[in-house]
């Protein structure tokens, strides 16, 4: 997990801490991602009664988005980290919004952008004396976003123009008026409120926590405020602040000199379509989508990040400063996208997917894919027919078009062959998913061949086996950038049960890898204590009860027992037909040892499980063997 969320269970709740305060606990694409998959996970789980949110430091809750790094892509013309990230995290705010189970927030200090799209949805949400919300986007170029409109449309009167427009901050009082907040508490009070919280699960403790708001200054500026920003475009807003004379109109005119005119342009006019449908939250992030979608391309985005955060000259360029902003190009921004529109769970979009290696695991998994609808082109060197998959002739062909290529081939060497042939044929910007297990150094050499060619890549091997395959309950473990394991997610939990981004390039291998290193050298070992205990006359039962009750218990004793009618039903009970075959754990322990010596890592038990599984697969019975079937190999063993 990223080291800036900490995200764990405590007693019946849900816990999401952000310990980033050093950075004002800046929003990133991995805390996005993080925070989705843990509240998933949460949403069924009996034991969890509700969510708390909350953050390390005095100064912010979440100051905001990590721009910084959109910029940093956007400069150089990937427009497509930046859609991936707000697709994602608009997501979760829509999810956070529509949880099934309370969200309680607390938000000390800064509050701001993507911090208000985590803190500001749940239905329990405290601000402290030092709480200051705002919504500063249409200083950097974008519209306020996360949701921000949608919070903006329903607040009173023409408060949601004003915050907009301005990015004027709230305090306490003015967060609970204008629906950013519910509760006040001062923060002295929250630790023990978190921690009866966490114990009783009982989200009345909130409320019952609860002092009366500080006094909101934006009660008194009401009128004002409606009578300033009555207008329904930017120019007539202007001349109005223009006409006016008071302090409030002085520092507002200021403010709305300051921003991006393109941004408030564009804030007005989604404010006034999204009170005018009295719209829900998604059709707000759907609509807030289609700005920050061009942003990057066509609106101020990275001028405004540039001027305020990079160079720091807070002399952004903007586009239309010269005052004249054709409703033209708000309606450009405000378009609808197509096909590349925002969607929300249950309503994904179809995908085209190319499937190549239609082996034992590739066939059932594209199988599948197929079977919710995705448009799967397969490709196979050996012929083969599954439901649902149209076959192509070539691998090139299957990939011609495909928003995501997945390969299910036996080697590095395969791969990489077939990565040559497929790369050059992909679409800009699709994805290149390797689920086979194969060596790290190849992982990451296509990876980098994807990357230079304009694609997203990961390798995600899997565990579960063919079993696993046919069932849809594969376990993924992925290496890649945020974005790209964004996109193959959702294949992810269509084939499998669980997928977990373990980090860039090559991270999905190294943990597949360490993983069956260990249950190689265990079940030798589980296999030789067997046939010791044989040897001193200790029956299998009571070694198996005893065992997998002690410290001595492992997987491969207490689910996959390599001695036949001993514990659950496993290959063992099956005259050790796979399961796993010991060939495949040979390849696994090979790939480990590989590893170990391009790493220079001292594995001796590693290196001595690959030697006794090649003795076996090799010059013995092993092949076409249950890995388990080492225990009989003890068996007839003495000694040397
Ligand atoms: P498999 O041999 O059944 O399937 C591999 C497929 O790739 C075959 O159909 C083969 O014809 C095809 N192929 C080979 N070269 C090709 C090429 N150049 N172009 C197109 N197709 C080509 O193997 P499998 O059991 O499906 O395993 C696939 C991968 O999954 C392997 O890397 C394996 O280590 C891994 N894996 C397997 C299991 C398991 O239990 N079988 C479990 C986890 C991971």
């Amino acid at each position: 997990m990223s080291s800036d969320i900490d995200i764990r269970v405590t007693g019946r709740a849900g816990r999401i801490t952000f310990t980033r305060p050093q950075a004002l606990n800046a929003l990133n694409y991995d805390m996005c991602l993080a925070i989705d998959a843990a509240m998933r996970q949460w949403e069924s789980d009996d034991d969890i009664a509700l969510v708390v949110i909350d953050a390390e430091g005095d100064r912010a809750f979440c100051a905001g988005g990590d721009v910084a790094a959109l910029y940093r892509s956007g400069t150089m013309g990937n427009y497509r980290d930046g859609r991936d990230f707000w697709r994602d995290e608009y997501r979760l705010n829509a999810y956070i919004a529509e949880y099934p189970k309370p969200v309680v927030s607390l938000m000390q200090g800064f509050t701001m952008g993507g911090g208000v799209g985590i803190g500001c949805h749940g239905g329990h949400r405290v601000v402290c004396e030092t709480s200051q919300i705002a919504m500063p986007e249409a200083g950097i170029g974008l519209i306020p976003d996360v949701g921000g409109t949608y919070l903006l449309s329903r607040a009173p009167g023409r408060l949601g123009e004003y915050l907009g427009l301005t990015a004027a901050r709230m305090g306490p009082g003015d967060t609970i008026l204008a629906g950013f907040a519910d509760h006040y508490i001062p923060r002295d009070r929250w630790a023990d409120l978190i921690e009866l919280l966490e114990a009783s699960g009982d989200v009345a403790q909130v409320a019952a926590h609860a002092e009366p708001a500080p006094a909101a200054p934006l009660a008194e500026a009401r009128d004002e405020i409606d009578r300033l920003f009555a207008a329904e475009t930017l120019d007539e807003v202007r001349a109005t602040l223009e006409a006016a004379d008071s302090e409030l109109a002085t520092s507002a005119l200021k403010a709305v000199r300051r921003n991006s005119p393109l941004s408030m342009a564009c804030t007005l006019e989604m404010l006034r379509r999204l009170r005018a449908e009295a719209a829900t939250i998604r059709q707000a992030l759907e609509l807030e989508y289609r700005f920050t979608w061009r942003s990057m391309e066509d609106g101020d985005f990275l001028e405004g990040v540039r001027a305020q955060l990079i160079d720091k000259d807070r002399n952004p360029q903007w586009k239309h400063a010269d005052g004249i902003l054709p409703d033209a190009a708000v309606r450009h921004m405000l378009a609808p996208l197509g096909e590349d529109g925002l969607t929300f769970e249950g309503e994904e979009r179809v995908m085209r997917i190319g499937f190549i290696g239609l082996g034992n695991m590739g066939a059932p998994m594209a199988a599948n894919l197929a079977t919710p609808g995705h448009e799967v082109i397969g490709f196979d060197m050996a012929p083969v027919e599954i439901d649902g998959v149209q076959m192509a002739a070539t691998a090139a062909e299957a990939a011609t078009g495909a928003d995501v290529v997945i390969t299910m081939l036996p080697n590095g060497q395969i791969l990489r062959d077939v990565a040559a042939q497929v790369i050059p044929a992909m679409k800009p910007g699709a994805c290149f998913a390797d689920c086979s297990t194969v060596d790290v150094d190849s992982a990451r050499a296509v990876a980098a061949e994807a990357e230079a060619a304009g694609l997203l890549a990961v390798d995600a091997p899997v565990s579960g086996g063919v079993g696993g395959a046919q069932a849809g309950t594969l376990t993924f473990m992925a290496g890649g950038s945020a974005p790209a394991f964004a996109v193959v997610k959702p294949l992810f939990d269509i084939m499998g049960q669980k997928a977990v981004h373990c980090g860039g390039p090559g991270a999905g291998q190294a943990a597949k890898i360490c993983n069956n290193m260990i249950l190689g050298v265990t079940m030798i070992a589980t296999c030789e204590a067997f046939a010791l205990a044989d040897k001193l006359g200790l029956d299998r039962e009571k070694m198996f009860d005893v065992v997998s009750t002690s410290s001595g218990y492992s997987w491969t004793m207490n689910a996959y027992c390599p001695a036949p009618g001993v514990g659950p039903t496993s290959p063992a009970d099956n005259d050790y037909k796979p399961g796993f075959a010991a060939e495949l754990m040979l390849k696994d322990l090979r790939l480990s040892q590989q590893a170990a010596g391009s790493a220079d890592a001292d594995t001796p038990m590693g290196q001595l499980a690959e030697a006794l599984y090649a003795t076996f697969v090799e010059e013995e019975d092993g092949r076409g063997m249950d890995f388990s079937a080492m225990l009989p190999r003890f068996e007839k063993r003495h000694r040397s």
